[in-house]
């Protein structure tokens, strides 16, 4: 039997709806602050024809991934998240958009602004409103190692700038819908031994951030693939060892470090649940286990939101026009 599962440090609402009340193409700005909670208040929110911007989650810390939803419009949208584009593409009955938070990103509100058509070649209508960026709570490591952990040595640098072109390489699709067809999922069931957003400290000084979800396992138990998608890089790599890359479209990639055996070709296309190699201990680690990274819009993100993420909503059931969009000003 499998460990338990890490439980995360904070319990976030499951979204934040921002409705567009007034009728016409004024602009008009809601913010519903404290967030909407609980997907079942979600449906009855959904009102057929109006435009309707979701966020999920409905508050989020820095380093979480975040999925923009706008409904209710005919062409698509622009806007942008604290300041950040978002690159939307057409999904279910509207459109959404994959990003995250960047990790160094202050608590307080953060602004998100979409403005798209309700008809083809009307003056836009604007959705604007404010996120809740939370506190992480990242937890704080003291490394004490000696000077040639901190600094790799001269040998060494030259395959470390090869890994480093050939990450950037494989970051560097061109942008697609997505290319998966359900929610993520584990890449493997075990202990997390190291969450997202652990900030290690060498020797007093601040050196690094945990980028990935450490993941327990045996040498040579089995790495599955997070969702459908196409495998980017299958390479060694010096700090990652054996290193899995795919790209899921919309801008979003997983990767799978440290693996003792790669068992996919870069190139293939995979599936849900897929093998893509075995937990290993390969490049700088002290032991066995799976450093799971997922990257979205050029930012790693936490792959435990990743996971609570739904993108497959319920359809929204067709409500009278008229009614309370269940947002109006209390
Ligand atoms: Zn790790």
């Amino acid at each position: 039997m499998p460990a338990p599962l890490a439980r995360r440090k904070y319990s976030a609402p499951t979204c934040l709806v921002l409705a567009l009340l007034a009728a016409g193409a004024e602009a008009q700005a809601i913010d519903t602050s404290p967030a909407v909670p609980a997907p079942a208040a979600q449906a009855p929110l959904m009102t057929a024809g109006r435009p309707l911007l979701t966020l999920r989650p409905g508050a989020a810390r820095p380093g979480d991934p975040l999925l923009v939803e706008v409904r209710g419009v005919a062409e698509l949208p622009q806007g942008t998240l604290a300041g950040r584009p978002l690159r939307f593409f057409p999904w279910g009955e509207g459109f959404i958009a994959l990003t995250g938070l960047p990790v160094e990103m202050p608590v307080g509100p953060a602004s998100v602004t979409v403005a798209a058509t309700r008809t083809a070649g009307e003056v836009p209508v604007v959705l604007s409103g404010n996120l809740d960026v939370v506190e992480p709570g990242y937890p704080s490591r003291e490394l004490k190692v000696s000077g040639k952990y901190v600094e790799p040595p001269a040998s060494v640098k030259a395959r470390m700038a090869a890994d480093r072109k050939a990450f950037a390489v494989a970051f560097a699709q061109p942008f697609t819908a997505p290319l998966f067809s359900r929610n993520f999922a584990w890449p493997r069931q075990d202990r997390i031994t190291a969450p997202f957003g652990d900030k290690r400290t060498f020797n007093g000084k601040l050196s690094s951030q945990h980028f990935g979800v450490d993941i327990d396992g045996d040498p040579g138990t089995p790495v599955s693939a997070a969702n459908d998608g196409t495998v980017v890089m299958a390479r060694d790599n010096y700090s990652a060892g054996r290193t899995v890359i795919v790209h899921h479209g919309g801008g979003l990639y997983t990767s799978y470090f440290h693996l003792s055996r790669i068992l996919v070709k870069q190139g293939a296309k995979v599936k849900q649940g897929e093998r893509l190699g075995l937990v290993g201990s390969t490049g700088r680690v002290t032991g066995p286990h799976l450093h799971w990274g997922v990257k979205v819009d050029g930012m790693w993100v936490d792959g435990e939101t990743l996971l609570e993420l739904d993108f497959f909503p319920p359809s929204t059931p067709a409500v009278a026009s008229g009614d309370s969009a269940g947002l109006a000003a209390p």
